[in-house]
């Protein structure tokens, strides 16, 4: 069955008003995944990811419960929270995708399975030595996948916003193809604020391209949100970050 069927009937099967609209919003936007694969004529289909943040783990329940096990979330400390209060749900994995100080690594290095936004050479030596202590405490048992993020404003302002400037991909990367229990997955990046994304993407594309030739497993490309899913998926993303569509409009705080 496909996601669209399955979800759509997940919707009709269940009692609980939020789990039904967590499910239709699931099946429209595999709806859309599957007109963009469509149209961009890929024969793979790229992952979802549900971002979570700033709803509760209750919510992350009802996903579980509906099949989806990738989630992804922006700051530690919700992460961690949430990641605990859901320990006993089997195969859900964590994929952290904010900006993240390197004095948080020691606490992402324990739940994660996945860093998306690792920008710059001393957060990649904070992971590595973060993982090895996960690794020895008991508290994984599985390399942490790391993706490099990329900063594709052009011209590149030094204002401290997430992602490294694609000329240092390869060193990034090397580092942390280097370090024992991180595992180079691929790149990373959020379209540049008011810009046309589709031009981003096929950039991040390109520097895709350049990654994988020098490390041939690292050819995940994360991009995509709600509003731009469709250019992210006609220029290769392979695992989409999808919140609002998923979850609603976040709430105030
Ligand atoms: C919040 C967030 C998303 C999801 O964005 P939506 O617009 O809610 O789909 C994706 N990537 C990052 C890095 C985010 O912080």
């Amino acid at each position: 069955m496909d996601y669209v069927t399955a979800f759509r009937s997940a919707a009709e099967n269940t009692e609980d008003p939020r789990t039904r609209q967590l499910a239709l919003n699931l099946a429209a936007v595999h709806q859309r995944i599957d007109a963009a694969v469509e149209a961009s004529g890929r024969q793979d289909r790229p992952e979802l990811i549900v971002v979570t943040k700033y709803f509760p783990a209750e919510d992350v329940q009802r996903l579980h419960q509906l099949g989806v096990r990738e989630i992804g979330e922006n700051k530690d400390q919700e992460a961690a929270a949430k990641a605990a209060a859901t320990g006993s749900l089997t195969q859900l994995r964590w994929h952290f995708i904010g900006q993240l100080q390197t004095n948080k690594a020691k606490s992402v290095a324990r739940y994660a399975h996945s860093v998306h936004s690792a920008d710059r050479a001393k957060l990649i030596r904070a992971l590595g030595a973060a993982t090895d202590r996960a690794v020895e405490e008991g508290h994984r048992d599985s390399p942490l996948e790391v993706l490099i993020q990329v900063d594709l404003r052009d011209p590149l302002p030094d204002d401290g916003r997430g992602g490294a400037d694609p000329a240092q991909i390869p060193q990034l990367a090397e580092a942390i193809a280097g370090t024992e229990h991180l595992q180079l997955a691929g790149l990373m990046a959020v379209a540049p604020l008011g810009e046309e994304p589709a031009p981003a993407f096929a950039r991040l594309q390109e520097l895709s391209a350049e990654l994988s030739a020098a490390h041939p497993q690292a050819t995940a490309i994360s991009a995509g949100m709600s509003q731009d899913l469709e250019p992210a998926v006609q220029y290769g993303a392979t695992r989409l970050r999808i919140g609002r569509d998923v979850l609603g409009e976040r709430p105030q705080h």
